[in-house]
C-alpha cells in the first residue's frame, strides 16, 4: 500500500505534533518525558483527573462513612448508573444500556448467562480461533454449565493466515445450529477490526444471536451499538480508557432485552427503589442496570470518573481521526526504516479493518521487547512472535513514534537484542 507520508524527518514529526488538534489532552495525563509509552492498549496512563477523583471518593468515605451511599458529590448507591450517560455516548447507546460493572470476565459470563438459550437443534455458540483466551474459557463453562460438551458445541472460525479473521467466513458457519455469537471488536494480536454492523446483521437475519467484547476498541473506535442494533457488548475500561488497574468494567444490553430476568441476579439487579425492601421476589430492573450483581467496587470505579471528563473533551470520531492517522504514520515509518531487518506488520494497512494498533512481527520478538524497555520505550509482546506497539491519540506524539522507529532500528543493526535472553516476563 502507498506511503501517504512523504518526509521522514524527525521535524516533521515535529510539525505533526504543532499541528495536532488533540496534543493538548496529554498535558492531562501523567507523562514521564524520559519514557515512550506505547503500551495504552494494555493498561492506559493514569491522568491527573482519575487522581483527583480517586481523592474525592476517599475523602467522600471519611466525610460520610455509611451516608456515603446517598449522599455527598457522588453517591455511591448510583455511581455505576450516573457514569453510564458519558460511557453510553463512547459506544453510541442510550444511557440506560449501559453500566458500569463487574470485570470483561465476569461480564461474559453475565452475559452469555442471560442470552445462550440453546432451543431445540440451535445449541451452538461461536467465536473464533483467534479470541483472547478468558473468552473461549467463559464461553466453554458456559457450555459446560448448560450441559453441553464445548468440543462439541463451541464453533470457533479458523483464520486463514493466522492473522485475520474474514467476515466472509464468520457469516459462512452461522448455521442454524448456532444460537449465539460472541466476537472481538478488535482482535487481540492483529488489531484487525471486525465490521460489527455487517455482522449484526447477518447474524438477525438467521435468528441468531450476537454480542462483542470491545476491550481493544472502546475508547480507540466509534461504536453504534444502537444503530446497528448488537445485542449486547462488554468491554474492560482499563485499556483506552485509562481507568486503572482491574478498574471496573462495562457492559451493554440492547433495550430490546429489557425485562429479561439476567442469568445471574443478586440484589443489584433489582430496581433501585425496590432494593432495600428485602422482599425475597426480585423486581428486576429494567436497564441495563439489572446486570449488577452486588455493591459495586465504588475506589475501582473512582479514576474512571475522572477518565471520563477527558473524553468529554473532545469526541470519539476525532480520537479515531488521529489514531488512524498516526498509527498509518508509524507504518509508513516502519516500512521506509526497516527494511530487510525482519520486522512484518501484521495487522491491517485498510483504515476501515484496522484498530489503533500496531502488531509488529519479527523472530526475536521477545528480544526486542526487552531492548526497547532498556531504551526506555514501553511495548508489550504476545507470544510467539508479536511485539504491540499502540499510538493512543490521547497521549502519544507523532515525535514518540518517529523516535521509536529509530530504536526498533539501531537494535536490530547494532544487535543490541543480542544482550537479552528469549524468556518472557510472567506478565507480557
Ligand atoms: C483485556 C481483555 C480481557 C481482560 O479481561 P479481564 O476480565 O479484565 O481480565 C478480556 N478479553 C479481551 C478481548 C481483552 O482484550
Amino acid at each position: 500500500m502507498k506511503a501517504i507520508t512523504k518526509d521522514f524527518s524527525l521535524d516533521y514529526a515535529k510539525q505533526l505534533d504543532a499541528s495536532d488538534a488533540l496534543a493538548p489532552l496529554r498535558n492531562e495525563f501523567y507523562v514521564n518525558d524520559d519514557l515512550i509509552y506505547l503500551d495504552g492498549n494494555s493498561l492506559g496512563l493514569i491522568s491527573k483527573r482519575s487522581e483527583r477523583t480517586m481523592f474525592e471518593l476517599l475523602e467522600s468515605w471519611k466525610t460520610h462513612n455509611i451516608d456515603g451511599w446517598t449522599q455527598g458529590e457522588r453517591p455511591w448507591f448510583f455511581l455505576p448508573e450516573s457514569l453510564s450517560k458519558q460511557m453510553a455516548a463512547l459506544v453510541g447507546a442510550e444511557a440506560e444500556e449501559v453500566i458500569i460493572t463487574g470485570s470483561t470476565s465476569s461480564n461474559i459470563h453475565q452475559l452469555v448467562s442471560t442470552f445462550y438459550q440453546p432451543q431445540g437443534k440451535r445449541t451452538k455458540i461461536m467465536a473464533t480461533e483467534l479470541d483472547f483466551p478468558t473468552d473461549i474459557y467463559a464461553l466453554q463453562s458456559q457450555l459446560r454449565l448448560k450441559g453441553f460438551d464445548p468440543d462439541q458445541h463451541l464453533i470457533r472460525v479458523t483464520s486463514r493466515d493466522g492473522r485475520m479473521i474474514e467476515e466472509d467466513d464468520i457469516i459462512a458457519a452461522m448455521s442454524e445450529e448456532v444460537a449465539l455469537i460472541l466476537l472481538p471488536t478488535v482482535l487481540y494480536r492483529s488489531g484487525q477490526l471486525l465490521d460489527m454492523q455487517r455482522l449484526t446483521a447477518e447474524a438477525h437475519a438467521r435468528g441468531i444471536l450476537i454480542g462483542f467484547d470491545g476491550c481493544h476498541s472502546v475508547g480507540s473506535i466509534p461504536h453504534y451499538l444502537s444503530d446497528w442494533d448488537v445485542d449486547f457488548a462488554l468491554w474492560c475500561n482499563y485499556k483506552y480508557l485509562n481507568g486503572g488497574p482491574g478498574g471496573v468494567a462495562s457492559l451493554y444490553v440492547n433495550k430490546k432485552h429489557f425485562g429479561r430476568i439476567p442469568g445471574l441476579t443478586g440484589w443489584y439487579s433489582s430496581n433501585k427503589n425496590k432494593q432495600f425492601d428485602m422482599e425475597h421476589s426480585l423486581t428486576v430492573e429494567q436497564t441495563a442496570g439489572a446486570y449488577q450483581i452486588g455493591t459495586p467496587h465504588i475506589f475501582s470505579i473512582a479514576p474512571l470518573i475522572g477518565s471520563l471528563e477527558i473524553f468529554e473533551m473532545t469526541t470519539i470520531e476525532d480520537i479515531r481521526r488521529k489514531s488512524l492517522h498516526i498509527s498509518r504514520y508509524m507504518i509508513d515509518l516502519i516500512n521506509e526504516e526497516l527494511q530487510g531487518l525482519g520486522y512484518t506488520i501484521a495487522n491491517p494497512m485498510d483504515d476501515a479493518r484496522r484498530g489503533g494498533h500496531i502488531s509488529l512481527e519479527h523472530d526475536e520478538a521477545v528480544r526486542i521487547c526487552k531492548a526497547l524497555k532498556q531504551n526506555h520505550v514501553i511495548p508489550d509482546y504476545r507470544s510467539p512472535n508479536v511485539v504491540r506497539l499502540a499510538p493512543v491519540a490521547l497521549y502519544t506524539t507523532y515525535e514518540d513514534v518517529w523516535k521509536t522507529v529509530q530504536i526498533l532500528k539501531s537494535i536490530i543493526v547494532e544487535k543490541q537484542y543480542e544482550a537479552f535472553d528469549t524468556k518472557r516476563g510472567v506478565v507480557a
